[in-house]
Parts: structure tokens; C-alpha cells; sequence
């Protein structure tokens, strides 16, 4: 996007201040400079050439967690988001050459999956050797930043081979649909594929997951590295083509839903007849339900977790408290601004501890990670989950 256009979404603002009280950032600091209104502003003065792109300018945009509830909340319909990543990229294109090629290494390392399998060994170490120990013995995780990667650690496991279901004794197999694996999420979150594929086995649909497909590129999108995303989507509209494509985190879905036929999964369970033999265990419990930014702010359809988990006899299931407002996850956030990510966390378990549920739900891994670590540093003992890990254990009988 060139700086006309970039200007012209900018000017589309017209200081309202009507999103100043749903935006974090702004609700933690108190400061113009870090709401959506003065980062429009700050946006406009920098493309304008009026300010310097300064370490102080650059505090206050890069604290915008990018969690779009500015968005949704204006009335003028500013695509801040859009304008986020676009002022992001211009400011990266004017970087030295050697800092913006070590930005996006770091993204594309962490966006490989090859390299999954040696973070989780990392991790693994670090839990077994008495790493995660020591660092509480020692007090490092009064640090922020090794706080977020000590929880982390904590949650990383070697990525599964992929093992497809065929769909279960009785039930033609009348549909296929491609799933979409996420980067991360096969390191952080590698049980949730497995209860993806037996869901979809049991409601009678074949899955495939192509090797070939890489990352959604929102990570680069969102630092400032647009061709780099796009070339990512280019990559995986190769591999997919027009097929049905099934995303497990609402964050992949969200970036990959303008180039690809992608469905996010409570989403896609939904709008599959379910067959009239199907029949689930009841879980006993309150379940509440954390709604990630992209799911609530960009594919705006949070509605399909809570209709998915009224289908499981026996749960209860409840919004958590504080649900608009972001947990501080963010993508690469938690890793670059981890004293704020852990601050949005804080709020999210202060609002765990009121309801003491027995699980929590997201769609999206970066969640789902940082809530987990956070539960758990608080020893709050609830189980932070995939809704389709629930409605596995409900279907095969293994919940209780
Ligand atoms: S972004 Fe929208 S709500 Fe916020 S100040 Fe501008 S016009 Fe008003
Ligand atoms: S995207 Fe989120 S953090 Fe950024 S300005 Fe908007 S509401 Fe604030």
C-alpha cells in the first residue's frame, strides 16, 4: 500500500474517541499515544514526514496489540487493522537492510515447522533438567519476558505424525475436507488435530492434511512484512486450491479466509448434518469460554463455540468475563511486549479465579498457550482446551 492510500484510511478517522474505551492498551496506560485515535494520529504525522519515526513513536505503535476491538467498536467503519499492518510495513521498508532481514528470519524461523520438533526438545529439557524449577527457585520469572518463554516451555510437545481417520464403522464417508494444521499450533496444541480428525471421522467426513501447506503468514502480515504473507497464501492457495479447507485457530482462519475456501473448525462442525446415531457422553463442569480477538473482532462468529458445546450433555457453558478485551497473546506480541501481554493475562485470570471453571475454551493456539501458562502460574488447576478436544472426549467417551 503507498502512503496516498495508507493516508486515505487514515483520514477515514474522524477522532471520535468512540474506541478509546474498548481498546487494552488505552485502558492500561491512560494515554492518548497508545489508543487507536492517537495512533491514527501518530500514523498520519509520520506518513505526513511531521514526525520522526522514533523510539518513542515507535513504543506507541508497536504496543498496539493489533486485537481489531477498535475496529468493530467504530462507528466510521476505520479498517484499523488493515491501516495498522500497512503503517507497520512502511515503517519496516525503511529500515536498515540487515535489521529487516534478521525481522523476518526470526518470523520465518518461527513460522517453520521444521523446526517445531527442536523447540520442543528445548522445552522438554528445560522441564526435565529443572529449568522451569530453577526459575522459580530464583525468582527469574519476576522478568516478563522470561515469564511468557517459562510458560511456553512448559507447553511445548513434539509435533504427532498425522494419522487420517477414515470415518467411523456405519457412517459413509460423504464428505472430504482438507485441515489446516497452523504452525505453532502442532507444538503447542498437538491434540487438538487428533480430536479434530475423530470428530470429523465420527460425523462421517475424511480429512486429508497436505504436507506441502505452510504457514497463513499472519505473523508476517502483522509485523510488517506483507509480501512475505502474501507469498505464504500464494503457496497455500497452490496446495488447496478451491478444496474445503477446516482451520483449527481462528487467527490461520481469519488470514487465510481471503485467498482459500477456509472454515473455522466449531464453524464447519456445525454446518455438517451430524449423523442421528451419534450419540455423546455427558462431561460434568462449568466451561468457560474465551473468545480470541480474531475469532470475535475478524470472523465474528464466536456464536459457533457456545452452539457447539450446547450439543455436549451435562456442561455448562459461560462466556468468560472480560471476553471483549484481548488476553495479550497477539501473535508475536506476548514475545516483543511480554509486560503488557502479561498484564491483559492477569485480568484473564483474575476473572478465572471468580468462576473456577473446571475447563477453559479457545480457537486460537497463541491463547491458548499464553491463558494455559497463566492458569497455571496461578495454580487455578482448569484446563485450558480446543472446544473440539471436548467434543472428542464427549463422543469417544473418555471425558469423565
Ligand atoms: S477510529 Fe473510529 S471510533 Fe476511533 S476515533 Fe477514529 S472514527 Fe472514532
Ligand atoms: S487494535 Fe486493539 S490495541 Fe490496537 S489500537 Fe485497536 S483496540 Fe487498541
Amino acid at each position: 500500500m503507498d502512503d496516498q492510500e495508507l493516508l486515505r484510511l487514515a483520514d477515514q478517522c474522524v477522532k471520535c474517541g468512540l474506541c478509546l474505551p474498548h481498546c487494552p492498551t488505552f485502558r492500561l496506560r491512560r494515554d492518548e499515544a497508545d489508543s487507536p485515535r492517537g495512533r491514527i494520529a501518530l500514523i498520519q504525522g509520520l506518513v505526513t514526514g511531521q514526525l520522526p519515526d522514533n523510539p518513542r513513536l515507535a513504543a506507541h505503535l508497536d504496543g498496539c496489540l493489533e486485537c481489531r476491538a477498535c475496529e468493530v467498536a467504530c462507528p466510521s467503519l476505520v479498517q484499523f487493522g488493515t491501516l495498522m499492518d500497512a503503517a507497520r510495513a512502511a515503517r519496516v521498508a525503511r529500515l536498515p537492510a540487515p535489521l529487516r532481514r534478521w525481522r523476518k528470519l526470526r518470523l520465518d524461523l518461527l513460522s517453520a515447522p521444521r523446526w517445531l520438533p527442536l523447540l520442543a526438545l528445548l522445552g522438554m529439557g528445560y522441564r526435565r533438567l529443572g529449568g522451569a524449577v530453577l526459575a522459580r527457585i530464583t525468582g527469574l520469572l519476576r522478568r516478563p519476558r522470561l515469564a511468557v518463554l517459562h510458560g511456553l516451555a512448559l507447553r511445548l510437545r513434539v509435533p504427532r505424525p498425522p494419522t487420517e481417520r477414515s470415518a467411523a464403522a456405519g457412517v459413509a464417508a460423504a464428505r472430504s475436507v482438507a485441515l489446516f494444521r497452523g504452525c505453532v499450533a502442532q507444538a503447542l496444541e498437538p491434540d487438538v488435530m487428533a480430536a479434530a480428525r475423530l470428530v470429523l471421522a465420527r460425523l462421517g467426513v475424511s480429512t486429508m492434511t497436505p504436507e506441502e501447506q505452510v504457514c497463513c503468514g499472519a505473523m508476517h502480515r502483522h509485523n510488517g512484512f506483507p509480501d512475505a504473507a502474501d507469498a505464504l497464501l500464494a503457496q497455500n492457495r497452490a496446495v488447496f486450491g478451491d478444496t474445503a479447507v477446516v482451520g483449527i485457530a481462528s487467527a490461520c482462519v481469519a488470514e487465510l479466509r481471503p485467498a482459500l475456501n477456509a472454515t473455522e473448525l466449531c464453524r464447519a462442525l456445525l454446518e455438517i448434518p451430524w449423523p442421528a446415531t451419534l450419540a455423546l457422553r455427558p462431561l460434568q463442569g462449568v466451561v468457560a469460554v474465551h473468545e480470541p480477538c480474531s475469532h470475535r473482532n475478524q470472523l465474528r462468529d464466536t456464536v459457533a463455540v457456545y452452539e457447539l458445546l450446547a450439543r455436549i450433555p451435562g456442561l455448562e457453558v459461560v462466556p468468560l468475563p472480560g471476553n471483549e478485551t484481548c488476553c495479550g497473546a497477539a501473535g508475536t506480541y506476548l514475545l516483543d511486549q511480554p509486560q503488557t501481554a502479561l498484564a491483559l493475562a492477569a485480568d484473564k485470570v483474575v476473572a478465572l479465579a471468580g468462576l473456577r471453571p473446571r475447563w477453559l475454551v479457545t480457537t486460537n493456539t497463541g491463547c491458548a498457550a499464553h491463558l494455559g501458562a497463566a492458569a497455571e502460574a496461578a495454580g487455578l488447576g482448569v484446563e485450558v482446551v480446543h472446544p473440539v478436544v471436548l467434543l472428542a472426549r464427549a463422543i469417544s467417551g473418555a471425558g469423565d
